[in-house]
């Protein structure tokens, strides 16, 4: 929501907002408008399963999106391959250096979010989807893969779906603001 009011100057139609950190989360801004329930603002997107018998996740279920693809499941698994304990930034860092373990982890992050955002794009069909939050930084590490799933799963106009990096800072704050005007000036 934030990005869709305070980044994106062609104001499109509809945007999937998805922010990438330590879990995963997002938001499906339709004609400016934030879908939500009474219940939920965002998108459970980090819980969406993604292998029905992958890894246990911090929701009690297993394979949700964020047990593949969160910052913490990165650092759990560059921790469990490399018996090193080390930050996203750090982890970020040593993919930049080089690091074959990290690189690969990158790919398998970017391979699972193409599998997520293809389906959330079938779903949805948005004129292009935005990335936000710390991990977002790295997409030009795992962009190739990710584009590749989303044109291999989504459906035929479906597969052309941009997908851009927020610059925008502290997207998730102004979002929160963005909805409170609107709440207010209705
Ligand atoms: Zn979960």
């Amino acid at each position: 929501m934030g990005v869709w009011k305070y980044e994106l100057s062609s104001k499109p139609e509809s945007v999937l907002g998805v922010t990438l950190g330590t879990g995963i989360g997002g938001g499906f801004v339709y004609e400016g408008d934030l879908l939500r329930s009474k219940r939920v603002a965002t998108l459970e997107i980090g819980h969406m399963v993604i292998e029905a018998e992958g890894p246990a996740c911090t929701c009690g279920s297993h394979g949700c999106l964020e047990s593949l693809a969160g910052g913490w499941a990165l650092e759990k698994w560059y921790s469990e391959r490399t018996g090193e304990k080390l930050t996203g930034a750090q982890i970020h860092e040593r993919a930049r250096d080089g690091d074959k373990e990290a690189i690969f982890l990158y790919q398998r992050l970017g391979y699972y979010l193409g599998i997520a955002c293809a389906s959330l794009a079938n779903i949805l069909n948005p004129d292009t989807i935005v990335l936000g939050g710390s991990i977002s930084a790295t997409f030009p590490l795992w962009q190739d893969i990710y584009e590749a799933e989303i044109r291999r799963r989504a459906v035929p106009p479906v597969k052309d779906t941009p997908t851009t990096v927020s610059t925008l800072k502290e997207a998730a704050l102004l979002g929160a603001s963005a909805l409170v005007e609107q709440a207010l000036t209705r």
